[in-house]
């Protein structure tokens, strides 16, 4: 029997069919979800994160409607090349032939940097990380079946995928093969369709490299969209519920997973009820990535004194299927917003009679109206900007009293993930790296201050505060926490 959620059916906007439909998972007592993972040959860059920010919102909106959630999330730690067909180098061997270390320290190193990421933007880690590498030996067998369906042809190069042997190939993009931005990859030789692709690389032979496997098509490395087949049918099935990548996923990546996904299953399912993207976020010079300068990580955000649940917040601000600017006033804005509702909940907090305030949820509206609002702004395909001014109305209303509004921020947190019952105003003061002066110095000049002010010599209260400004500090007069870091954004 199918369960009905509670509240407004979930809403999704589906790639495959351009349109907004009512989600129902599979398996009634499960919703099964797999993300597209990071190329682990660098820090993930802010926009990257945006994409796992994206996800992180639609499981918790799976648990919120009452549904167990099992995600698996990829490590791509072999076969991205840098550009997402077959073309240039792969994307792991090139970083290690420019740093001197081995691919898999590289691996190593940037899988770690992309969790600490993840927890710091307080997003749930899947069931399962799944790393491409330990699938080495499903990618050659589910290879060898596509082949065996004559849906594979081998190429000096390695083993190549036929578009022309599935139905509609490039449904998701939205186009024909021929007009969709394929005909501008470069032709492998041999090729018999612009679209074919590598389901797995021969090394040449004159090239040593890392990364490559004994596979009946020779030595080599499978190629990138196999992982992703592989992996997601093992943990989830040939069929499951939602697959999400950011939007550049639809033209290509997704496009060949879908086509690999029928041709080993040899029937017309995608492998997926629901393919999902989300947007780009972009800077004034146009999408983010890994190569341009700038503040494009996690680390160098945190460094210039913004809290990282504050670019949570920024992503939320903005619908996933939106593109999102980046810039230094969307970063503070969202910043300054974030202090705002913490500081409100802090209030709550100070007049609260209980200690702690556990949610109504999963979705209930809980006699509240303002729950049921949110509830509709969420199941209307996640849309979050809509759903965080209910919250700050909720903190903003005074007929309702300090418990029963922290028990309804507990609720809405679950789903938001901004932390919002145990985040401490302190923690949101964030020393930038540079900053010149230490927090003992301050607390000292600001006492200085105040006795300044209270012997009327405001002469040398005002010199005080504007030394302080220079040194990247703000005096706060009336706030118990006296003082905060400037964000250093610019320059
Ligand atoms: P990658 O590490 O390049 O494999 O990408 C990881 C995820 O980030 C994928 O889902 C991409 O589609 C997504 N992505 C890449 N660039 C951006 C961007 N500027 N904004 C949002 N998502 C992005
Ligand atoms: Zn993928």
């Amino acid at each position: 029997m199918t369960k009905v959620p509670p509240g407004q059916p979930l809403t999704l906007f589906n790639s495959l069919s351009r349109s907004v439909e009512t989600f129902v998972p599979i398996d009634p007592a499960m919703a099964r979800v797999y993300s597209c993972g990071p190329t682990v040959y660098h820090y993930a860059h802010l926009g990257n994160l945006r994409a796992y920010i994206f996800t992180d919102i639609l499981r918790r909106a799976l648990a919120w409607k009452g549904w167990p959630v099992t995600h698996v999330i990829n490590i791509t730690d072999v076969g991205h090349l840098t550009s997402d067909a077959d073309e240039g180098d792969d994307k792991m061997e090139a970083a290690a032939k420019k740093s001197g270390r081995t691919i898999w320290d590289i691996a190593a190193f940037y899988t770690a940097a992309f969790k600490s990421d993840i927890a710091r933007l307080n997003i749930i880690d899947p069931s399962r990380w799944s790393v491409a590498t330990d699938h080495i030996a499903e990618m050659i067998d589910f290879a060898k079946l596509v082949e065996a369906h004559g849906a594979a042809y081998q190429l000096d190069t390695g083993l190549y995928f036929d578009v022309t042997r599935v139905p509609d190939y490039g449904r998701l993009a939205g186009a024909a093969p021929d007009e969709d931005g394929h005909g501008r990859i470069s032709e492998v030789e041999g090729k018999r369709h612009p679209a074919d692709f590598a389901l797995w690389r021969r090394s040449p032979p004159d090239e040593q490299r890392q990364m490559e496997w004994e596979s009946p098509w020779g030595k080599g490395a499978p190629g990138w969209h196999l992982e992703c087949s592989v992996m997601s049918m093992k943990y989830l099935g040939a069929q499951f519920d939602i697959h999400t990548g950011g939007i550049d996923h639809r033209e290509i990546h997704h496009c060949n997973e879908i086509a690999q996904n029928q041709a080993y299953t040899g029937s017309s399912q995608t492998g997926a009820n629901f393919w999902m993207h989300n947007n780009f976020l972009v800077d004034r010079s146009g999408k983010m990535s890994k190569s341009k300068g700038g503040i494009t990580t996690l680390n160098a955000l945190i460094d210039r004194g913004v809290h990282p649940l504050a670019y949570r917040l920024l992503c939320l601000t903005a619908h996933y299927r939106s593109e999102l600017e980046f810039s230094s006033e969307s970063i503070a804005a969202a910043s300054t917003r974030l202090k705002r509702i913490v500081i409100a909940v802090g209030k709550a907090k100070a007049v609260a009679q209980a200690a702690t305030w556990p949610p109504y949820g999963p979705w209930t509206s809980a006699g509240s109206s303002l729950l049921t609002t949110f509830d509709e702004k969420i199941s209307a395909d996640l849309m979050t900007p809509a759903a965080l001014p209910v919250l700050e109305d909720l903190l903003a209303n005074k007929q309702v009293d300090a418990d029963t509004k922290l028990r309804l921020v507990a609720t809405m947190d679950q789903l938001l993930g901004l932390r919002l019952l145990d985040l401490d105003r302190s923690e949101l003061r964030v020393r930038p790296a540079d900053a010149a002066i230490d927090e003992d110095e301050i607390e000292t000049e600001l006492d200085r201050r105040q006795s300044a002010r209270a012997d009327k010599n405001f002469a040398l209260s005002d010199q005080i505060r504007h030394d302080l400004a220079e040194k990247g500090v703000e005096v706060m007069d009336g706030d118990t926490l006296r003082w905060d870091w400037k964000l250093t954004l610019d320059g």
